[in-house]
C-alpha cells in the first residue's frame, strides 16, 4: 500500500478458488494495490496456500458473517478458526470485527483491520464506537454503517478528522455514496471497490472501474474541490461522468459526486454540506423548483423559468441559474438545417410544435419563444399546456390534435420513449416528413423510437444528449469560470450511454470468463 495517498482496495468474492486467483491477477493488472478477498463467498473450505501463491499485491482475508452482510454459512466458532488459520497462513491483512478482535491476538507481520458494520442505521453512539475501536489493536479501523439521511454521511466523514488510528469510514447505501469517494480527501488510507460489479458485496459499493475511470479516486487529495449533483434518484445520473471528465481534461483538482437528497430536504442538505464545503451543484428532479427558491441570488434565467438546475457557492451565499433554457436554444441553433440559399435557417423563422408541459418543455418553449420562434404547445394534460402557453404567450393545442399542427420543428419534451418504455413514441410516424427538424430531449436512450423513425423518414434529427451536455458545459463554466471541453464531455456521455460502454465491456468480459470456468 502506498503511504502517499488513498488507494482503491479491490473486493473479490467468488465461489471457486480458480476464479478468485484469476480475478486477483486481473485486478492487479488494472492497477489494484490492495485486494480484499471475501472468503465467505467460497463454496468450499479455503485453500490458503493456493490463494496466497504468487500474489501480486497485499491481500486482506475477510470472512464476513451474515449479520454484517456476509455469506459465511458455518458456525461462529468455525469462522474464528478460519480467521486464525488465515493469519498463520500469511495473509498480509486480516479483517476482525470489533466484537471478536480482542480474542484474536496480533501475529507476526499480519496487519489488522478492526471493523464494525451496521446494515440498518448510523447508530447514535458512532463516535464512541470509533473511539473504542481505535483503542483496540488495529492498524486500520473500518466503520461501515447505513446512511438513513444525507447528514449521516457527514457524521461518518467527521470520524476521519485526526483519528487516533487510520480510519476507513463509509456510509452504506445510496445516501452515502459520497463517503466512498471523499475518504480520499480526508485521509482514509483506502476505499473499497467491487472488482466485479455484478457481485453485491455491500449496499452502494462502487466498482473499481467507477472509482478509477469516473472519479479518478487515487488523484483526490485534501486540496480537491468538491462539486456534485443533487437529485432523487441520482444513481444513474450521467453528470458525474461528464463533469469529472471535464475536470480531468483541464487538469483541475476537483471531483464531482452524486448526492441523493430526498424531496423536501434540499435546504437542510445545503446547510449541512457547507461543512465539506461543496462549491457548486447541478440540480435535478425533484429539486429544480425548490432550488429556485433557495435563499440567495437568482439569475434572470431562474426568474424566467421558475426552476434552477445550477447552484454556485459565492461569498454572498448561493447563486442559482437555469442552464436548460440556454442549452436548448444553443443545441437547436447548432443543428438548424441549411436552407435553399446554403445558409442555416434562423431560429426566429421556425414554427415549433413542443410536446409536453413539464420542466423541460417550459425551458425549451420559453427559450424559443424569446428567440422569436412561433411556438405551439400540446400536452397530454390540457390544463397544464394552457397554463404554460398563457405564461409564455404562445399557442396551445389539444393533445389529440397534435398531428394536425403544421410546423417545421417538432420537439419532444415528454418522457415518452424513455427507458424502459423504449417502444413508445409521442407522435405517429406518418407525421414525420422529409425536411422536418425533430428534436427529442429524451437521452436515455440516445436513439429513441421517435429519432429512429424520424431518421428513416428523412427528417433532420437532434437527440437529447447534445442539450444535456450543453447544459452541463454551461454549468461547468459557472463552476470554474473556464470554457468546458464540450467534445470530451459529449464523448464521455455517449460512451456512458452506449449499450457497450467501457465498464460493461470490461466487467462483462471478466464475468463471462468467470462463468465459463466456474
Ligand atoms: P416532467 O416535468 O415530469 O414532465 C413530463 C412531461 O411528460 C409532462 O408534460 C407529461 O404530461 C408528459 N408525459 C409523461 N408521460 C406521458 C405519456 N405517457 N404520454 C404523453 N405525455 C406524457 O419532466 P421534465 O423534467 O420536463 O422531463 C421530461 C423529459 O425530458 C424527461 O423524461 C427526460 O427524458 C428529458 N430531459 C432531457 C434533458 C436534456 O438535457 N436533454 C434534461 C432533463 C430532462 P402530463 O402533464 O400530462 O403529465
Amino acid at each position: 500500500m502506498s503511504s502517499s495517498g488513498s488507494v482503491i482496495c479491490a473486493v473479490i468474492g467468488r465461489t471457486r478458488h480458480k476464479m478468485v486467483q484469476l480475478e486477483i491477477h486481473e485486478a492487479a493488472k488494472r492497477g489494484a494495490k490492495l485486494i480484499e478477498l471475501r472468503l465467505d463467498f467460497l463454496a468450499k473450505a479455503p485453500d490458503f496456500k493456493r490463494l496466497l501463491a504468487d500474489r501480486p499485491c497485499p491481500l486482506i482475508a475477510t470472512f464476513r458473517r451474515p449479520a454484517d452482510g456476509g455469506r459465511f454459512a458455518g458456525s461462529e466458532e468455525e469462522r474464528q478458526m478460519l480467521i486464525r488459520q488465515a493469519i498463520v497462513a500469511g495473509f498480509d491483512w486480516v479483517d476482525l470485527e470489533t466484537d471478536i478482535a480482542d480474542r484474536i491476538p496480533r501475529f507476526g507481520k499480519v496487519k489488522r483491520i478492526i471493523s464494525y458494520h451496521n446494515l440498518h442505521e448510523t447508530p447514535s453512539n458512532l463516535e464512541d464506537l470509533h473511539r473504542h475501536m481505535c483503542q483496540q489493536d488495529a492498524d486500520v479501523v473500518k466503520i461501515a454503517v447505513t446512511a438513513c439521511q444525507p447528514s449521516d454521511s457527514l457524521r461518518v466523514l467527521k470520524l476521519l478528522k485526526d483519528p487516533p488510528k487510520p480510519t476507513v469510514a463509509i456510509a452504506m447505501g445510496d445516501l452515502g455514496v459520497c463517503t466512498r469517494i471523499l475518504g480520499a480527501k480526508y485521509g482514509a488510507p483506502f476505499t473499497y471497490g467491487a472488482f466485479n460489479k455484478e457481485r453485491s458485496f455491500a449496499p452502494g459499493l462502487l466498482s473499481v472501474h467507477e472509482l478509477q475511470r469516473i472519479y479518478h479516486y487515487e488523484k483526490i487529495n485534501r486540496d480537491t474541490q468538491v462539486y456534485g449533483v443533487i437529485g432523487d434518484p441520482v444513481g444513474h445520473s450521467l453528470s458525474p461522468v461528464i463533469h469529472n471528465q471535464a475536470f480531468r481534461k483541464l487538469g483541475i483538482n476537483a471531483v464531482y459526486l452524486p448526492f441523493r437528497v430526498p424531496r423536501g430536504e434540499l435546504a437542510g442538505f445545503l446547510r449541512d454540506f457547507a461543512a465539506i464545503p461543496v462549491h457548486g451543484y447541478s440540480v435535478t428532479l425533484p429539486h429544480k423548483e425548490a432550488a429556485a427558491k433557495i435563499e440567495g441570488q437568482h439569475d434572470a434565467s431562474v426568474d424566467a423559468t421558475g426552476a434552477a438546475n445550477t447552484l454556485v457557492s459565492t461569498i454572498h451565499g448561493w447563486r442559482s441559474y437555469n442552464t436548460d433554457m440556454m442549452a436548448a436554444v444553443e443545441s437547436l441553433r447548432a443543428h438548424l438545417p441549411v436552407g435553399e440559399d446554403g445558409k442555416p435557417s434562423e431560429l426566429a423563422s421556425r414554427t415549433v410544435l413542443v410536446l409536453g408541459a413539464g420542466g423541460v418543455a417550459r425551458a425549451v418553449a420559453l427559450g424559443l419563444h424569446r428567440e422569436g420562434a412561433g411556438v405551439t404547445i400540446a400536452n397530454r394534460t390540457f390544463e397544464r399546456a394552457v397554463k404554460l402557453a398563457e405564461e409564455i404567450g404562445c399557442k396551445v393545442i389539444d393533445w389529440a390534435a397534435r398531428h394536425n399542427v403544421l410546423c417545421d420543428t417538432l420537439i419532444n419534451c415528454t418522457s415518452v420513449g424513455m427507458f424502459p418504455n423504449m417502444d413508445e413514441s409521442p407522435i405517429h410516424s406518418s407525421y414525420l416528413r422529409p425536411g422536418l427538424l425533430v428534436f427529442d430531449t429524451v437521452y436515455t436512450p440516445e436513439t429513441t423510437l421517435l429519432i429512429r423513425e424520424a431518421a428513416e423518414r428523412g427528417c433532420h434529427v437532434l437527440t437529447g444528449v447534445d442539450m444535456f451536455v450543453r447544459q452541463a458545459a454551461l454549468q461547468f463554466k459557472l463552476f470554474t469560470g473556464l470554457d468546458a471541453p464540450f467534445d470530451e464531455m459529449l464523448d464521455a456521455a455517449r460512451r456512458a450511454l452506449s449499450p457497450v460502454n467501457y465498464a460493461k465491456v470490461e466487467d462483462e468480459a471478466a464475468a463471462r470468463q468467470a462463468e465459463n470456468q466456474e
